[in-house]
């Protein structure tokens, strides 16, 4: 298709923005008119916002302020939203001025936060926005985190994985060739790893894995649990019992781990009761300590190279995204592990929102595309184009197996039968003929499920597709069931039997429905945000 010409200056009618929405720390990028990604700093002057919100009154504090403020006021601050998003409002929500707030409203207040900061930033509204999320969120978690982009105004243009986003700023801006890389994903709350092919203009997704609940606050925790145990050895007084002194406890636990980052020793003072203790940590000394948790991190990246089907010679190059991945025991571990160096050129804080930013540039030329209308810039497409001018395409696979609850006959009890299984790249369709379990069944109803297990009760319930049959089917009549899984992870559900069709489109949203997010859109509006 041939685009009109670009006008000499083409007023950009949409911004949009990349966004590292992180367990700890957040980060806003966007591309700038030569196509490079930049990273858009808070109204604090800072790359980075800690995910930390403070309740005063009817304002949010978001950020380094209220991260201050959390040893000082721990009962008014939220933080580690992340670990609970795709929770209903009845399993996870913090109250503060008399309403229940929920993990996507209370995400939805740290990137509002960020839109506010890169508005005054870059002087123009800012309308879309990729999001980025853990590879192996599942699909509430998802769209949870989609509904946050939308209750803070912007058009979520895609939900992005973390890794993909990481290898996508590293293939655009230094790769040379054909390479196999290796994502390590290391963040404040959670663990992901990732294999890409990256060759030109191709990003592919070949295999991920990961572990929802370990990051950086794991290896805090072993800091906090070592003080809080020897207080209590020496002054038979526990400090996690009182959460001002659990919160400055952690805080400093936090400083002690990232000193010894840099550091071969560093000492932990802390107040509680009357008492006072002060201990000195060694880099070893804490290295011991947490080896479990470097131990889980490993047999996870061993487990994602074997359903990969690949060994470490077959990995050109590791990439190291996440906070936690600065400190020396993780690298180590990965050195020793693969055999090969890791790439220090990437910024661990930064990639991700820059990936997810330069993605966000490739949905709107896509679009410009289909609609013939300019809204980027020459420079930034020739940037994101190859020769022939085709866009860079980045294929994702799935992180979970999409399946179907089906009756054994012979064993007498339901089982799951995979239908698209976990890796297939996406966008996948399957396409499978059942027999119905009885004779003279009036209606089929198919169970859709996600998960590894072959065991329903051992997998996460996504929703129903529900069709009529024709009376007097014999036993095993044969019905056709067909999935779609697309881009932006919406699983489409076609059930087919004689002629009757039912196909559902499985929003596996149990977060907020439409009136929630109305209500839920004007309860934010009522609150300032700095
Ligand atoms: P992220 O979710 O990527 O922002 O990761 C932040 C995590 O990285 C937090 O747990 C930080 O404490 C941790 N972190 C940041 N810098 C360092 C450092 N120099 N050494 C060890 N951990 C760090």
């Amino acid at each position: 298709m041939n685009l009109p010409p670009y006008p000499a200056s083409s007023p950009a009618r949409r911004k949009a923005v990349g966004i590292d929405l992180g367990t700890t720390f957040s980060a806003m990028s966007h591309v700038d008119e030569t196509g490079k990604a930049q990273i858009i700093p808070n109204a604090e002057s800072e790359r980075i916002t800690p995910s930390v919100i403070l309740f005063d009154g009817s304002t949010a504090i978001v950020g380094s302020a209220a991260k201050q403020n959390a040893a000082a006021e721990p009962e008014k601050i939220v933080d580690f939203v992340k670990r609970e998003m795709g929770k209903s409002k009845i399993e996870f929500n913090r109250e503060f001025g008399d309403k229940l707030w929920s993990a996507e409203e209370l995400s939805a207040l740290i990137l509002r936060k960020l839109k506010q900061d890169g508005e005054k930033y870059l002087g123009v509204p800012i309308t879309d926005a990729v999001i980025t999320v853990p590879a192996y969120f599942s699909d509430v978690e998802r769209t949870a985190t989609m509904h946050a982009g939308q209750l803070a105004g912007f058009e979520v243009l895609q939900i992005l994985n973390e890794p993909t986003a990481a290898a996508l700023a590293y293939g655009i801006d230094q790769h040379h060739g054909n390479e196999t890389v290796f994502v390590f994903d290391l963040g404040g709350g959670t663990f992901d790893v990732t294999i890409m092919k990256i060759s030109e203009h191709h990003i592919q997704m070949l295999g991920s894995n990961g572990d929802h609940r370990l990051g950086g606050k794991d290896w805090d925790d072993v800091i906090v649990n070592w003080v809080s145990d020897e207080f209590d050895r020496q002054f038979n007084e526990n400090p996690l019992l009182d959460l001002h002194s659990y919160q400055d406890l952690y805080n400093r636990a936090l400083i002690a781990k990232i000193q010894l980052s840099s550091r071969n020793s560093t000492t932990l003072v802390h107040s509680y009761a009357g008492y006072s203790l002060k201990l000195e940590l060694t880099r070893d000394e804490f290295e011991n300590r947490s080896r479990h948790l470097l131990e889980k991190a490993k047999a996870i990246c061993e487990i994602a190279m074997a359903e990969a089907g690949l060994d470490w010679s077959h990995i050109d190059r590791i990439l190291l995204t996440g906070g936690m991945t600065r400190m020396p025991a993780v690298r180590e571990m990965i050195r020793q592990m693969s055999g090969r160096p890791v790439d220090e050129d990437l910024s661990p804080d930064e990639a991700v929102a820059m990936g997810a930013a330069l993605q966000a540039t490739l949905v709107l030329l896509g679009r410009e595309n289909d609609t013939g209308e300019r809204v980027i810039s020459q420079e930034t497409r020739g940037k994101l184009s190859t020769a022939e001018g085709d866009l860079v395409r980045v294929t994702n696979i799935t992180t979970h197996t999409l399946g179907v609850v089906l009756w054994d006959d012979q064993a007498m009890e339901e089982y799951v039968f995979p239908m698209i299984k976990k890796s297939t790249p996406v966008p996948a369709a399957a396409e499978n003929s059942f027999g119905t379990a009885k004779a003279n069944m009036k209606n089929v109803v198919v169970r859709v499920v996600e998960g590894e297990s072959t065991v329903p009760a051992e997998c996460t319930p996504l929703g129903l597709c529900n069709v009529e049959l024709p009376p007097y089917l014999p036993k095993g009549s044969p019905v056709q069931l067909t999935y779609r899984y697309d881009e932006n992870q919406v699983l489409e559900v076609k059930v087919d039997a004689y002629g009757n069709q039912s196909v559902v489109k499985i929003s596996r949203n149990l977060g907020l429905n439409e009136a929630e997010m109305e209500e839920a859109t004007a309860d934010l509006m009522r609150v300032n945000v700095e």
